[in-house]
C-alpha cells in the first residue's frame, strides 16, 4: 500500500457560535486506500452525513487536517474545489437529489456539462451508463415517473458519468424497499469490485456488512475502526472523458437551459415579460410622439420662413401691458431702405363682422402689404391680392382665407363679391390657398386680408402697426439686419420702444424646448422600463430561493461559481431579451396605428435600439443581484433546503 487515498487527522466541526456551539464532528483520524469499500456506521445524528460533507468536499472542517491523494484540501479554493467533486467525486444521496424538471438520460448527463463534453457525447454516455444499470427503456422519465429504486440507479449512474472514483452514498437504501434496497447495494458490491473506491453510510449493520471495512461513529468520534482493509491491488479505472468545452457551447447549454427553466413556470415568466414588454414598447412610443411633434411645430415655424424678423411695439422686458402705439408706416418704409431686406410687411388688425346676404362671419381682419403673399410664402388659390396702388388709394377690396369662404359663400363664388365690414363695403378680389391650423392650434385660414391704409383709416380707427414682419435676402446676415433696424428705430423713436423677434432663433428655441419635452416622455417611459427590470429581478430571487437545491445539486456535480452565476445571469438576459424584441414590435405597432390616427410620430432607428439595449442592461443589471446570490450558496447549505 502506497499513499492514502483519503488521510483525515484531527478533523472536527462545530455548528454554531458561542453558547450555541455544538461541536457535531470530534478529533476524527481516518485513512482510507484507493480501491476499499468501507462503511461509516453510526445512529441517527451522530454525525455521518457532516463526515460526509467534509469528505466529498461539499463543506469544510472546524478545524484539523483533510489529504486527498496527499494535497491539503485547504489550500483549494471554490473552483478548484468544484473540479474535485466533478472529476473525483461522485454523489449518492438517500433522497436521490435528481433535477425534477429533466428526464433520467438529462440528469445523468449534468456532470458531463460542467466537464465540457458536447451534448450528443454527453447524451449518448448518459444512455449508455443507464442502460447498464438496467434503465434503458426508462431514459425519457422525468423523476416523477420512476420509482424510488429507478430514481436510486439514475442518480448512481450520475455519480459515475464523470469516473466517479469516490463514491460517497449517504444512506442510499434509506428510502428504499427491501427489494430495491438489495439491488442498490449489489450494485455498489459491483463498483467497489471493478477498482471504485466506496464510502458508504448507513445506521443498518446489516447493509453495512456487505462493505469491507465497518467504521462506527458515534457523538462525532470513531469508536471502532478495524483499520484498513487489504485490497488487492485495484484495478484501473477507465479514464472518464474530458471535453474542452468551449464558451460558445457553455452558452448555448445555459440558453438551453434558461429556456427550459422559463418554460417550466411559463405564466409567471410571460408576466415578468410583460413588464419588459410595456417598458420597451413606451419608451419607442413616447420618442416617436415626441420626435414627431417636435418635427411638426418646428416644421410649421419654419414653413412661415426662417428669413424673418418680427418687429413689435413696447419695450423688450415690458411685463404686464405693452405700450401698443409706437410703429406707425413710417417706420415700415424707413426698414424698407436698409441693404438685405426683400419684403417688409405690416400688420394692423382686429376681428371685426362680416356680412354677406344674411350670412354672418367674425374672422381675424389683418391690415397688411401688397408683399404679403412673397413674405409669408402663402400662394392665392384665385384672384389676385391688391398691390402698392390699392394701399396708396386706400382702396376697399378684400383677400379672404377658406374659412371664410366656406362661411360666407357656401355656394356662390366669392370673388367679385361686396361684403360688409363693419359697415364699409370691401370687394373680395382673391382667396387664398388653405393653409390649416398653426402650430398653436390656430385656424390660419380665418382672416380677412385688407390692405393697412384702409384698415387703419376705415376698420381699426388707428394707425398704429401691431407687427412689422421683414423678410430678409441673406438668411446669413439676419443678425446683422437686425441690428440695423434697431439702429434704425431707437433713431427714430428716441429710445428701445419696440422689440425684434428673430425667427431663426425662434425656431432654435422652439426645438430646444420640444427636445427636452421629448426626453421627457421618453424618462418617464423608461421609468416603467425601470419597473419591468425591477419584475425581473424579484422573479430571479424567488428563482434563486426557489431552484436552491438543484444549484446545490450542481455545485456536487462539479459546477463552478462561474457556471451558477451564468446560469441564471442568463436566464435574466432570455426574459429581458425575449421581453425587449417583443416590446420593440409592440412599440412600432402602437406608433403605426397612432400616426393612421394623424397623429404626428417619428421614428429612428436609435429610439428602438435604445430601447433594446435598455431592456438589455435592465436584465443584466437586476439578473446580476440574484445570480450572485446563487453563485456564493454554499454547496451543502443548498443541497440541505427544501
Ligand atoms: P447523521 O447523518 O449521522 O444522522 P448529521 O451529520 O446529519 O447526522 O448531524 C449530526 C448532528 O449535527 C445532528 O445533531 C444535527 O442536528 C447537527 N447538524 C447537522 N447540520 C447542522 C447545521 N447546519 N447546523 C447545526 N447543526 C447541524
Ligand atoms: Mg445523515
Amino acid at each position: 500500500m502506497n499513499t492514502p487515498l483519503i488521510e483525515l487527522k484531527g478533523i472536527s466541526k462545530t455548528y454554531g457560535r458561542g453558547e450555541l456551539a455544538t461541536t457535531v464532528l470530534n478529533d476524527i483520524n481516518l485513512t482510507l486506500y484507493r480501491g476499499e469499500f468501507v462503511a461509516i456506521m453510526g445512529s441517527s445524528g451522530s454525525g455521518k452525513s457532516t463526515l460526509m460533507n467534509i469528505l466529498g468536499c461539499l463543506d469544510k472542517a472546524s478545524s484539523g487536517e483533510y489529504y486527498l491523494q496527499g494535497n491539503n484540501v485547504a489550500d483549494l479554493n471554490r473552483d478548484q474545489l468544484a473540479e474535485l467533486r466533478r472529476d473525483t467525486f461522485g454523489f449518492i444521496f438517500q433522497s436521490y437529489h435528481l433535477l425534477a424538471g429533466m428526464s433520467a438520460q438529462d440528469n445523468v448527463a449534468v456532470p458531463a456539462v460542467y466537464a465540457g463534453l458536447s451534448r450528443p457525447e454527453r447524451q449518448q454516455q448518459a444512455a449508455q451508463l443507464l442502460t447498464t444499470l438496467g434503465l434503458a427503456d426508462r431514459l425519457a422519465n422525468k423523476p416523477n415517473q420512476l420509482s424510488g429504486g429507478q430514481q436510486q440507479r439514475v442518480s448512481i449512474a450520475r455519480a459515475l458519468m464523470n469516473g466517479g472514483d469516490i463514491i460517497l452514498a449517504d444512506e442510499p437504501t434509506g428510502a428504499l424497499d427491501s427489494q430495491s434496497g438489495k439491488e442498490v447495494m449489489a450494485l455498489l458490491s459491483q463498483l467497489a469490485h471493478s477498482g471504485h473506491t466506496v464510502i458508504l453510510i448507513t445506521h443498518d449493520p446489516k447493509v453495512a456488512a456487505l462493505a469491507n471495512r465497518q467504521i462506527e461513529i458515534s457523538d462525532g468520534r470513531i469508536i471502532k475502526d478495524p483499520g484498513p482493509s487489504l485490497v488487492a491491488t485495484p484495478s484501473p479505472l477507465p479514464t472518464s472523458q474530458r471535453g474542452q468545452g468551449s464558451l460558445a457551447a457553455e452558452l448555448i447549454e445555459a440558453v438551453r437551459t434558461a429556456l427550459s427553466a422559463l418554460s417550466s413556470n411559463l405564466f409567471r415568466a410571460a408576466l415578468t415579460l410583460l413588464g419588459i414588454v410595456i417598458g420597451v414598447a413606451s419608451v419607442i412610443t413616447m420618442l416617436a410622439i415626441g420626435n414627431g411633434s417636435q418635427q411638426e411645430i418646428v416644421q410649421s415655424i419654419s414653413a412661415m420662413g426662417s428669413n424673418l424678423l418680427s418687429v413689435r411695439p413696447g419695450a423688450p422686458n415690458q411685463f404686464g401691458r405693452r405700450t401698443t402705439s409706437t410703429l406707425v408706416a413710417a417706420d415700415m418704409q424707413a426698414i424698407k431702405e436698409l441693404p438685405n431686406i426683400s419684403a417688409v410687411v405690416p400688420e394692423i388688425g382686429g376681428s371685426a363682422t362680416v356680412r354677406f346676404g344674411n350670412l354672418d362671419h367674425s374672422p381675424e381682419i389683418n391690415g397688411t402689404s401688397a408683399d404679403f403673399v412673397r413674405a409669408r410664402l402663402w400662394p392665392l388659390a384665385k384672384g389676385t391680392f391688391f398691390t402698392e396702388a390699392d394701399e396708396q388709394s386706400y382702396a376697399t377690396v378684400a383677400v379672404i382665407g377658406q374659412s371664410v369662404v366656406a362661411a360666407l359663400f357656401p355656394q356662390q363664388e366669392p370673388l367679385g363679391q361686396y361684403v360688409m365690414i363693419n359697415s364699409h363695403l370691401f370687394q373680395v378680389i382673391g382667396v387664398m390657398s388653405a393653409k390649416g391650423a398653426s402650430a398653436w392650434g390656430q385656424d390660419q385660414d380665418d382672416v380677412v386680408f385688407v390692405p393697412y391704409t384702409t384698415g387703419g383709416l376705415r376698420l381699426f380707427g388707428q394707425q398704429f402697426l401691431r407687427n412689422i414682419t421683414v423678410s430678409v435676402n441673406e438668411v446669413e446676415h439676419i443678425n446683422n439686419t437686425e441690428a440695423e433696424i434697431k439702429r434704425l428705430l431707437i433713431a427714430r423713436h428716441g429710445g428701445e420702444d419696440f422689440q425684434i423677434r428673430n425667427m431663426s432663433s425662434i425656431i432654435d428655441t422652439v426645438s430646444a424646448t420640444t427636445q427636452t419635452f421629448t426626453w421627457l416622455l421618453g424618462s418617464i417611459a423608461a421609468i416603467s422600463l425601470l419597473v419591468g427590470g425591477i419584475g425581473v429581478m424579484n422573479i430571479m430571487l424567488v428563482s434563486v430561493s426557489e431552484r436552491t437545491r438543484e444549484i446545490g445539486i450542481r455545485m456536487a456535480t462539479g459546477a463552478h461559481t462561474r457556471h451558477i452565476l451564468q446560469q441564471f445571469l442568463i436566464e435574466a438576459l432570455v426574459v429581458s431579451a425575449l421581453g425587449g424584441a417583443l416590446g420593440v414590435a409592440l412599440g412600432l405597432a402602437v406608433t403605426a396605428v397612432l400616426s393612421i390616427f394623424g397623429i404626428a410620430v417619428y421614428y429612428s432607428l436609435s429610439p428602438v435600439l435604445l430601447a433594446f439595449s435598455c431592456a438589455f442592461a435592465t436584465g443584466l443589471i437586476f439578473g446580476w443581484l440574484p445570480a450572485r446570490k446563487a453563485a456564493q450558496l454554499d454547496p451543502v447549505v443548498a443541497l440541505s433546503s427544501e
